[in-house]
């Protein structure tokens, strides 16, 4: 059975890069009619914050992309302690001492030497007396997975035949000196338990997937299926990783955003299909496939997601807005017309006040000078309200009639008149739903 999950740390707020991995993992697990786990990666103390777990939830459920289960790794640290046991039993775990001041300065010189920056196992030549010593001196050290240097491979769901030399990479510290369990360890645990087939992460983790295979081995578990995508970058290429924070999923929805733009755009960009609109949930894992997907960078430009958005609500009922409709008080019998006419004139449901309150309260009028005679007479033409669908034909077929006036000469000047703008929605609809002109005085 396909088995996915979205593993975010409770460290701050979900972010569109965050979403993609998200949604992708959602997506596969939701085609094969699998599972989709949200594991909480809260194994740090320090950095991880309730609120941010909350936030996490809050996040996802706005967007409609529900978990089936959720795991939190803080719960489950005797599974890390046993699989740290077993790798000690075969032989696969080794302690450490060195300081991060004398990795450093080995690093220094391998680079010095033209060599790749590999931890060069001297923990391994320790005698249990100088370990005993050490652990005396400066604490416990760190416990680091000892990889067997062949050619680890896989054949990556978006970036194909992988082949990565285990020598090349250092062994991975599982443990750090305080005991406390590194993401590396306790990911590959769940995993393994929790009969993880499928994991989509972004391509800064490929380094982490080829020693996690060698892992999961060691802890005889099976190998899921690994896809890494490509990092977004802003729409001139430039690295996004800084302007993230500004990029949080609750800044979009702050902004208007709905989640079927956003949702519609993420699960495309950076595929070879195009951005299709969708217009459900349905829709949105119908059109998937992972292998689309391709390894170049992925321009990402918040804009997109405005165009989106208004094309989105032009396609909705008047009751999937009710809600936001009946705050603004419209009344019952002008909603429908209300949101026909706003529906097409809007880029998010904040503009939907601007709307209500010309409607409302009618508009500062905009008069040129030459006008000014003009618009006085016609709005001694205007009957007094309620208006209706027929009062705009009704009141510019008597103007134009009283003062001679006719096509733009005529309906240009009544517009910006009326609405305090240059151009709008159709004035028939508009009109009608007007409940003050204040150009009429
Ligand atoms: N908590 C990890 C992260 O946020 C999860 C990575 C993974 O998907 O394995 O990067």
């Amino acid at each position: 059975m396909t088995t996915t999950r979205f593993a975010p740390s409770p460290t701050g707020y979900i972010h569109v890069g965050n979403l993609r991995t998200a949604l992708m993992n959602y997506l596969i697990a939701r085609k094969a009619g699998g599972t989709f786990i949200l594991r909480i990666d809260d194994t740090d103390p320090e950095r991880s914050k309730e609120e941010y777990v909350d936030a996490i939830k809050q996040d996802l459920e706005w967007l409609g992309l529900e978990w089936d289960r959720v795991e939190r790794q803080s719960e489950r640290l005797d599974r890390y302690h046993a699989a740290a046991d077993k790798l000690r039993e075969i032989g696969r775990f080794y302690e450490a001492f060195e300081t991060p001041t004398e990795l450093d300065l080995k690093r220094k010189k391998q680079l010095n030497m033209g060599k790749p920056p590999v931890y060069d196992r001297a923990a391994l030549a320790l005698s249990e007396d100088e370990k005993a010593a050490l652990r005396a001196e400066r604490g416990d050290g760190v416990w680091r997975f000892k990889l067997d240097h062949a050619r680890i491979e896989w054949a990556d769901g978006i970036l194909g035949d992988i082949s990565i030399d285990a020598a090349s990479v250092s062994d991975p510290v599982l443990i750090r000196g305080d005991g406390q369990f590194l993401y590396t360890l306790a990911s590959v645990v769940d995993d393994t338990e929790f009969g993880v087939t499928h994991v989509v992460r972004g391509s800064d983790h490929v380094t982490n997937t080829a020693t996690q295979i060698q892992i999961i081995e060691a802890l005889g578990g099976s190998v899921p299926e690994f896809a890494h995508h490509s990092l977004l970058t802003g729409p001139q290429g430039e690295a996004l990783s800084k302007r993230l924070g500004t990029l949080a999923l609750r800044d979009l929805r702050e902004q208007g955003v709905q989640p079927m733009a956003l949702l519609s755009l993420m699960a495309r960009l950076g595929s070879s299909d195009p951005v299709e609109l969708r217009s459900d949930m349905a829709e949105l894992i119908e059109g998937f496939d992972i292998n689309r997907f391709g390894a170049a960078p992925t321009k990402f430009d918040v804009q997109d997601l405005f165009p989106l958005t208004a094309r989105y609500l032009q396609s909705l009922p008047l009751d999937a807005v009710q809600a936001q409709v009946d705050a603004l008080g419209v009344p019952a019998e002008k909603q429908a017309a209300f949101w026909d006419m706003a529906k097409e004139n809007i880029t998010t449901l904040k503009d939907l006040e601007g709307w209500w309150t010309l409607c409302r309260d009618g508009a500062e009028p905009l008069i040129a000078d030459e006008d000014k005679d003009f618009i006085a007479e016609a709005m001694a033409l205007l009957p007094d309200g309620p208006y209706d669908a027929n009062t705009w034909g009704t009141w510019t077929s008597a103007v134009k009639e009283a003062t001679g006036r006719k096509g733009k000469s005529l309906f240009m000047p009544l517009r910006h008149a009326v609405t305090g703008m240059e151009r709008g929605p159709d004035m028939s609809a508009l009109l009608a739903l007007m409940e003050t002109v204040r150009a009429k005085g």
